[in-house]
């Protein structure tokens, strides 16, 4: 693998090895630059270009771009109409904005066990415990890899389905692009440094449904609305209309311009990550005390945005793990505490902790490793040195 010499020096010095980082190109500088130089830094052409080149991409008909990912979750769960009382199903091994979205619009999430083959939501767990009152399913691709989206709907069938693919912006689902025609109702993304591509902050809607898109773009600004639905006099040009509580999600023009500035290296990105993966694979290969990540299935091309790693090595193998990947400089993250224990949760909403016997095996012995574009050889054989170390 011939990718950069950035670590190199850090190697030699030790240097903190991040799990993620962004790449910014001198073209990205630029382009930023020059957006802040516009007469218009939100609100400007430069949102509505992005969202019609990451559309192109996709192959996508609707793609509207919010502050974040976790706006992009909101607003999904509004134009899905998800409302007061209602139950979402959401995997337990998630981030917790998965679930935040659900609360947001007043509904409940419905926790779901994850299958330990994809690390994606358990469609056996779905069927079971998806009840009457569940009107929508946020499955995750978990890491990167794309979950059956027909699969969950045969689990859940007539309810929303939106993907939450914060993770896999860049990946493949059956011979296409992650986002496209034929896949959940309303897709989201993130473009939080940490991912594929970034715009700083910020977040992608993604739907082939008119009504879907005119709810989405709504909600993003205030629920106001600039032409008339509602009866009585238009009383000059200034008029709009509100016409639900929506909120502030735009993202900026100066935001777009990185975005549109990154779209075309996102599959070199993807490639990267896919190659350092392998490369994980094959210097893990013997190490019986580690469980590798499942791979992409046929058709499928995984996006790689983690590699975890599931440490084998008894009780307390896996804080040892982790405390002596950081202590070697090397970082590392558990994606994720399961988000029924987190204490709002647990302890506000008084979530059962019992339900998700192998979300609970997962979390036990999860580790992320460094993953991005950039690291190097000598990056990973120090990795997998510093994890050998402590199994
Ligand atoms: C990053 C992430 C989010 C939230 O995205 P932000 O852009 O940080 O708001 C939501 N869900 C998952 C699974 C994520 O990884």
């Amino acid at each position: 693998m011939a990718l950069g010499s950035r670590w190199a020096s850090g190697l030699a010095t030790g240097r903190f090895l991040p799990y993620g980082r962004q790449e910014i190109s001198d073209e990205d500088v630029l382009a930023v630059t020059a957006a802040l130089r516009e007469p218009m830094i939100t609100q400007g052409p430069l949102i509505e270009a992005f969202e019609q080149s990451v559309a192109t991409y996709l192959g996508a008909k609707h793609v509207i771009a919010v502050s974040s990912g976790t706006a992009a979750l909101h607003a999904a769960a509004f134009a899905a109409r998800v409302g007061t009382d209602d139950r979402v199903a959401v995997p337990a091994i998630t981030f917790a904005a998965s679930a935040n979205c659900v609360l947001y619009q007043g509904a409940r999430p419905r926790f779901i066990d994850i299958d330990l083959e994809s690390l994606n939501i358990s469609e056996a767990s779905l069927a079971e415990r998806a009840d009457d009152g569940t009107v929508a399913v946020v499955p995750v691709s978990f890491a990167g890899l794309p979950v059956d989206i027909d699969a969950v709907r045969e689990a859940a069938p007539g309810r929303v389905v939106i993907e939450d693919a914060c993770h896999a912006l860049g990946a493949w689902r059956h011979g296409k692009p992650v986002g496209a025609p034929g896949g959940a109702d309303i897709t989201v993304f993130s473009l939080h440094p940490v991912k594929a591509m970034t715009t700083g902050e910020g977040g992608l809607a993604v739907t082939e449904d008119d009504e879907l898109a005119w709810r989405l773009r709504m909600f993003r600004s205030h629920g106001i609305v600039r032409d008339r639905m509602s009866p009585g006099p238009l009383d000059g040009d200034w008029y709009y209309e509100m016409q639900e509580l929506g909120f502030n999600y735009r993202i900026t023009d100066v935001q777009c311009a990185l975005g549109q500035s990154q779209l075309p290296r996102l599959d070199s990105w993807i490639k990267a990550r896919n190659e350092i993966a392998l490369r994980y694979r094959e210097l893990l290969a013997d190490e019986s005390r580690v469980g590798l990540p499942p791979a992409g299935r046929g058709g499928d091309l995984h996006a790689y945005h983690l590699f975890v790693v599931r440490v084998r090595a008894g009780a307390d193998a896996r804080k040892r793990v982790f405390d002596g990947l950081r202590a070697g400089g090397i970082g590392t993250q558990v994606h994720y505490i399961p988000v029924y224990r987190l204490p709002y949760y647990r302890d506000r909403l008084g979530y059962p902790q019992d339900e998700c016997p192998d979300a609970e095996a997962y979390y036990s012995g999860c580790v992320s490793l460094p993953m991005f574009p950039g690291l190097d050889d000598e990056d990973l054989r120090r990795v997998v040195a510093e994890l050998g170390k402590q199994l």
